[in-house]
């Protein structure tokens, strides 16, 4: 199979709305995680495990919007009881519901140590907020994180770690300043991170360090077993507050997120994506009562008293009475275990091809979160950071190219790399998907 032809004869719908959305989307392409080579499908049905394209071309979908359906597409059980929220009050109101509460109660229920929950729009909004938190309780500026792990797209936090041995996040449109009280660690060094929270005491101390427990892009540069038990115990010599940022592995890799994963508790937890089962609009900040109490409430926070979060449809009807349905209906399905077992007979299957043809692959999982690289880039990355920041554009094709080979047989991921499973994911649809990527393999 040629993989451009098959985009040629077998997408032409895809190709010509794509190109006509160039005239007026900036690139044609919107969303962060639509691929765009050879050119982006065009969406149109979504449903369980399955993605339908705007030719009629149909799609195991891997991608699952990039992590939040773990119930699986479109689910309707939660489809239901959020459109009957929504017949009475509409999306959003702008005054207090009965749903933010119900939220807060069930990720308390599933996670004891988010006392208190604040919800806001985005897991980027989230990350603004905890950052603000901690910097708000501590008196203290400086936030640590790990190079690589991607926390939102806001200034201070940026995707970094672009110029080895300097914690530099400058990107276009961000200036250096917005990045002064950042600092960036290589992954799981956690002699750096001694070292900065010593030298940042001798100036004041740190507001908090942050880090995807495991480890940067959910796991690509996969944390030691150790890595977040070790994070915390130097937050507490060092009076830093410890953010888990969960907005992938929060309700994924359990219940309990990756918290009870590890058995690590965090001061702050960060949440999106499947805080509201996937629908939009959704993300917030959660932990420790007196940490949280520098949020007041919403009025509060124009005092001057408080810190100010959040906007016009922040902690919404939809998203907050969608993440407690979605919530709830996963832990009645006991979905992240269905879901994560579903990661485990796809990381097996894969496995088996990769050894029958001797690939240069890696693949691992961490229950329904499944890597797969290149075995090249995965040396580079674990051994030596450095020469992994220079290999970046081979490994961008790679991705690319893989990403459409993948496509072309009926396999949709993220990048080329991840696989997200969800509790749709039977057995069959797991060996159907694998008998494709034999194809793609072969
Ligand atoms: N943190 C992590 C670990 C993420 O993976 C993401 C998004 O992929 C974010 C934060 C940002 O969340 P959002 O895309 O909802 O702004």
């Amino acid at each position: 199979l040629d993989v451009l032809d098959w985009f040629d004869t077998r997408c032409p719908a895809s190709r010509e709305i794509t190109d006509r959305a160039k005239q007026r989307i900036p690139g044609g392409v919107q969303h962060n995680l639509a691929f765009n080579y050879p050119f982006p499908l065009a969406i149109t049905g979504a449903h369980g495990a399955h993605l339908t394209d705007l030719d009629g071309n149909t799609y195991v979908d891997f991608l699952q919007a990039g992590g939040p359906t773990i119930l699986g597409s479109n689910y309707a059980p939660v489809n239901e009881r959020v459109a009957e929220v929504i017949r009475e009050s509409g999306p959003v109101t702008g005054l207090f519901h009965e749903y933010e509460l119900k939220l807060a109660e069930s990720i308390h229920r599933y996670m004891p140590h988010v006392e208190m929950y604040r919800s806001l729009g985005s897991g980027t909004e989230a990350v603004m907020a905890a950052v603000r938190a901690a910097r708000a309780f501590t008196g203290n500026s400086v936030v640590i994180k790990v190079g690589g792990a991607y926390h939102g797209w806001s200034d201070t936090m940026v995707y970094g770690l672009r110029v080895p041995g300097t914690y530099r996040m400058n990107a276009k449109g961000i200036p250096f300043g917005a990045t002064s009280r950042t600092r960036e660690l290589f992954p799981h060094d956690l002699g750096a991170l001694k070292r900065k929270l010593v030298e940042n005491r001798a100036r004041g101390g740190t507001a908090a360090v942050v880090v995807e427990p495991l480890g940067p892009e959910s796991g690509t540069r996969p944390a030691p077993q150790d890595f977040n038990a070790r994070v915390r115990e130097l937050c507490d010599e060092f009076g830093a507050l410890l953010v888990f940022d969960e907005v992938v592995t929060g309700f994924r890799v359990g219940m309990g997120g990756a918290a009870g994963y590890f058995g690590v508790v965090p001061d702050l937890t960060v949440f999106g994506k499947a805080v509201a089962g996937g629908y939009p609009m959704a993300g917030g900040v959660g932990g420790r009562a007196d940490v949280m109490a520098v949020f007041g409430s919403g009025l509060d926070g124009k005092s001057g008293a408080h810190i100010q979060v959040g906007g016009t449809l922040s902690a919404n009807p939809l998203s907050c009475a969608a993440g407690y349905f979605a919530i709830e209906e996963m832990a009645r399905t006991n979905a992240p275990v269905v879901a994560g077992r579903a990661g485990d007979r796809l990381t097996r299957g894969l496995q088996r091809l990769i050894d029958k043809r001797g690939l240069p692959y890696v693949v691992y999982n961490t229950g329904s979160i499944v890597h797969l690289e290149s075995s090249g880039v995965m040396l580079l990355d674990m051994h030596n950071p450095v020469k992994l920041l220079k290999e970046k554009g081979p490994r961008k094709e790679l991705i690319e190219q893989m990403g459409a080979a993948y496509a072309a047989h009926g396999i949709i991921t993220l990048a080329g790399s991840r696989l997200y499973t969800s509790m749709a994911d039977t057995d069959a649809v797991v060996d159907d998907a694998l008998s494709r990527f034999d194809e793609v393999f072969s």
